[in-house]
Formats: structure tokens, C-alpha cells, sequence
């Protein structure tokens, strides 16, 4: 943090008259970085869709002045501690506009067909990736917190494999949507970043769509794959990186390592070069796949994460130590990691 601290510092137009009056209308402790002012300030939820507001009566506190928001890297901008917050701390709501699920979908899918002319879910749009969910609603329908066009500073906290806040749902009995509350996990120590789960993974229709996806990367790599599986393969012009990690790997599990070194890759983390070795050794080939369980076992993750990336929900929390120290990521947000996840029927 103290690196985005300085940037900060060092950039006197980060700190400006708007992003002291934003800061002042949703109660920061601090002024917002003039880049990091994406989206009308919202100090409680504004419903639409015909929806009301819920658990009016209950005084949610407001934002901690343990917090602040800063540049992090790959996410844009972050939630970081700036000092220590102790585990089971409420840290203020995650506002935003009230949404009926159904409604809030038509206009994402408005919008992709104006920017791409098709409706395809995949890959995601910005705009859809600020939505919480807050309950099924009255009418069953969903009910979701959109904080893409107004929010407070919640909106920022970043997504990781091992987060250490969560959103709590607070309601009235009987109301059928809630108002998000977010309540750190555990202790977060100064400098550590704020971080959820947005559990994509878990949604049926998302995960569909990514291993859609995956399908469809293994298949425009297959011909290159199938040139790997000679016994003296060249590199081709134009392989994907995939097609890159598995040549790579056949090479190491060949015992004669390529002689560039291989740079530092996320993805070549999800190859097990023996695996991948072992599979050919036993006459096995890269073969069509038309559904994603025919993807060959030593890539299917890859092709899986690259799948996400294609759907847009790719995660690289690893790669940052302030959102995740432990450098695990699943490669896919919301995805469980891979030592509690081993295979492709559980999900
Ligand atoms: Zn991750």
C-alpha cells in the first residue's frame, strides 16, 4: 500500500475539490483519488425497479475510517487498511442502486447487443460486474445491488481466491431482500487489502458459459496441439500461449527444457508437465472435444481458466500480495482453489 500511498502523493491532481465533496457525501475519512471517481457518491440505496428500501430502522455504521481507497495494480483501484481492523468488524454497507434482477439483465443485454450487436453473456461487460446479490425478492425474481453507476467506496474492494471480508445480508424478518453489510473474515493487517468473494463460479449460467469457452479455445488450438504430439515438434507460427505452455511442458517432461527461460506465467502453474508426458507416453492423443469433459485431463484447467478469461471473470489475485499474500488463486473468480477442488464433476 504505501507504494499506492505515493502515488498518490506524487500526483497533486489526484487530490481535487470533486473527489473531497464525493468523499464528503458518503462519509470517507479521506478525499477519493480524482481517478477513482467512476460513479455518483451514494450514502444509502436508491431503489428503482418498483423495489423498496429494506431494514430502514437498522443503523448500519457507517464507513470505517480504518479504510481507504488507492491504486492496486491489475484491479484499477482497491480497499486497503490503513491500519489494523480485528476479525468480525462490521466496516459499513456496500451501496448502490436497488435492482430487479430480471430488469437489470435485459438492460446488460441491451447494451451488449448496442456495443457488439449480440446478446451473448459472454464475455462479460463492465458494467455488470458492480451487482451483489441481496435476496429473491417479492416477486422471486432477484434482487441485485448495482454499484456501477452510483456507490460509495465498497464498490471497490477487489475480488480474491482467499478473501478476508464477506457481504452480510441484514433484513427485517420476512423482507425478501437485503442490504449489504461488509464484515471482515478475519484480523486485516495495516496495508492488507480488503477483499470478497464474488463467487461467479458458483453461478450456473457463468459457469456454462465458461466451459463453453473452454470448448472452444481447445478446438482453435487443436491442430497446433496435435503438432506437438510428433516426436520432434517445431514451434508454429502464431501458437497460443496455451499451445506455447504445452510445448514447453512436453519439452521439460522430455528432459530437453527449451533453452529460453520460460518467463513467469500463471497459466504454465495449471500444467503438470509430467501428467501431461505420461498421458501421451500411454497413446493417448489430443482429440476433438464437443463437450467440455472430453478436454484431455493434463489441460482441462488451463483450457477451464482460459475459458473464464474468455467469459471475462479470469482471476489473478496471486499475482498481487496485498489482496492475497498466499499467492494461491484458482484462475477463475469465485472459483474454489485447486487443493479443495480436484476435479471437473464437482462445482
Ligand atoms: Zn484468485
Amino acid at each position: 500500500m504505501a507504494q499506492a500511498i505515493q502515488q498518490i502523493l506524487n500526483d497533486p491532481d489526484e487530490l481535487s475539490e470533486e473527489g473531497m465533496s464525493w468523499s464528503r457525501q458518503v462519509g470517507l475519512a479521506f478525499i477519493i483519488p480524482r481517478a477513482a471517481l467512476q460513479c455518483v457518491p451514494l450514502a444509502a440505496n436508491e431503489p428503482r425497479d418498483g423495489l423498496q428500501r429494506t431494514a430502514t430502522f437498522v443503523r448500519l455504521p457507517d464507513a470505517s475510517p480504518k479504510l481507504v481507497v488507492a491504486p492496486a495494480g491489475p484491479c484499477g483501484f482497491g480497499v486497503f487498511a490503513t491500519t489494523r481492523i480485528s476479525s468480525n468488524e462490521r466496516l459499513g454497507e456496500y451501496t448502490g442502486e436497488i435492482r430487479s434482477y430480471d430488469i437489470w439483465c435485459e438492460e446488460i443485454k441491451a447494451l451488449k447487443i448496442r456495443r457488439r450487436n449480440s446478446d451473448a453473456s459472454s464475455p462479460f461487460i463492465r458494467e455488470e460486474l458492480y451487482a451483489a446479490w441481496a435476496g429473491s425478492g417479492l416477486a422471486e425474481k432477484g434482487v441485485v445491488i448495482d454499484a456501477y453507476h452510483k456507490g460509495n467506496l465498497m464498490r471497490f474492494i477487489n475480488c480474491s481466491c482467499k478473501p478476508n471480508c464477506s457481504f452480510k445480508s441484514v433484513s427485517a424478518p420476512r423482507e425478501p431482500h437485503g442490504r449489504l453489510q461488509v464484515t471482515t473474515l478475519r484480523a486485516i493487517e495495516a496495508g492488507e487489502q480488503l477483499s470478497v468473494d464474488y463467487g461467479w463460479y458458483h453461478d450456473p449460467a457463468t459457469l456454462d458459459d465458461i466451459r463453453k469457452e473452454a470448448v472452444a479455445a481447445y478446438t482453435s488450438d487443436l491442430p497446433h496441439l496435435q503438432a506437438l504430439q510428433l516426436s520432434d515438434p517445431e514451434p508454429g507460427e502464431g501458437d497460443s500461449e496455451a499451445v506455447q505452455l504445452v510445448a514447453e511442458a512436453l519439452k521439460e517432461a522430455r528432459g530437453r527444457p527449451g533453452l529460453r527461460r520460460r518467463p513467469h506465467s500463471f497459466l504454465a502453474g495449471l500444467l503438470d508437465s509430467e501428467a501431461l508426458a505420461r498421458f501421451l507416453e500411454s497413446g493417448k492423443r489430443f482429440s476433438e472435444a464437443t463437450t467440455y469433459r472430453a478436454i484431455p485431463d493434463p489441460v482441462w484447467l488451463l483450457y477451464e481458466v482460459l475459458g473464464a478469461e474468455r467469459v471475462g471473470i479470469a482471476c489473478r489475485c496471486g499475482a498481487d500480495p496485498s489482496l492475497n499474500s498466499s499467492g494461491r488463486c484458482a484462475g477463475i473468480i469465485g472459483r474454489p482453489l485447486q487443493v479443495n477442488f480436484a476435479g471437473r464433476d464437482e462445482s
